[in-house]
């Protein structure tokens, strides 16, 4: 069993990156990959909690990116944590998320939500810091029942203090990830819960693989035969890799979703990370 897509706290997950790889040789995986949202800063203490484990850790992000106005997220997988193009490109990524996150704040203010910049950091773990830190502080200050209301009320895309982020397009976000010697991968091309749009994902996928997209996520939670079915047909045109995870933020932030397993029916093959390093040229 392998899991290659998981969130620490040093973005929005709930665990630290050593628990995360901790908890991957403790429930027998033998590849986890570290994704973190814009940000590899948790790579380094991830990979040294590795070292003399029986397990691959691979070193991931997961970016998010805007094309033709929708967001996609572009898993970078085997990239160099050191990278200096790839930590400039999330840096500016970042800048940008502090004057979103700002804007978003002024506007919970003006809505009568009392929420300053130090709580919302002071509940981020890491650098890479957005809305579900923004929902949880309003949650604990007893403004909405959970993280979802704010969401619901508030945050969601066009929701009333919700900011855009600024555009990458997933081509800057593909050439960044290449920059640091990783393969990119479109994540969670179709939303489980809404129904299947063939049209967009063929359509996406074939700009994407223009701008040198290396492969897809086809193992991903609540996926059922018809997604399996549309993402595999549509990549069947192009030869790229396919990946797959959990995309794990700890219990209690996505409950139900587990390390590995998912929501209980991800069964991810263990040959990925095989042919991944295969078209890197690289060897297991
Ligand atoms: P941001 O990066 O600041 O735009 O925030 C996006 C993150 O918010 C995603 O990575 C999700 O983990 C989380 N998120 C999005 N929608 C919801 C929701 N309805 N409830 C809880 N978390 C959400
Ligand atoms: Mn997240
Ligand atoms: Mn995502
Ligand atoms: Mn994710």
């Amino acid at each position: 069993m392998i899991d290659l897509h998981t969130h620490s706290n040093v973005s929005d997950g709930a665990d630290t990156p050593a628990e995360i790889l901790q908890k991957a040789v403790q429930t027998g995986l033998t590849a986890v990959a570290l994704t973190d949202h814009d940000t590899v800063s948790g790579l380094e203490s991830f990979m040294s909690a590795a070292q003399n484990q029986p397990i691959l850790a691979v070193p991931g992000v997961e970016i998010t990116s805007m094309h033709h106005y929708k967001e996609v997220h572009i898993l970078g997988l085997f990239i160099d944590p050191e990278s200096a193009a790839l930590k400039k490109y999330l840096e500016e990524i970042r800048l940008d998320r502090e004057q979103r996150n700002h804007q978003m704040l002024e506007r919970l203010n003006i809505m009568g939500f009392s929420i300053t910049e130090e709580e919302v950091l002071a509940k981020a773990g890491g650098e890479s810091i957005g809305r579900p830190h923004i929902a949880q502080v309003l949650v604990e200050k007893g403004y909405f029942p959970s993280v979802n209301d704010v969401f619901e009320r508030c945050l969601r895309r066009g929701g009333r203090a919700y900011v855009q982020r600024k555009p990458m397009p997933p081509y800057s976000s593909i050439n960044a990830i290449h920059a640091a010697g990783g393969l990119a991968f479109w994540a969670h091309p179709v939303n489980a819960a809404a129904r299947v749009d063939r049209s967009f994902v063929r359509r996406y996928l074939r700009d994407m693989v223009q701008q040198k997209l290396d492969g897809i996520e086809l193992y991903y939670p609540n996926y059922g035969p018809r997604h399996t079915q549309v993402i595999t047909e549509c990549a069947a045109e192009y030869s790229i890799l396919f990946s797959g995870g959990s995309d794990y933020h700890g219990e209690k932030v996505r409950p139900g979703i587990k390390l590995g397993f998912g929501d209980g029916t991800l069964n991810i093959p263990d040959d990925l990370p095989e042919k991944m390093l295969k078209k890197l040229g690289r060897v297991l």
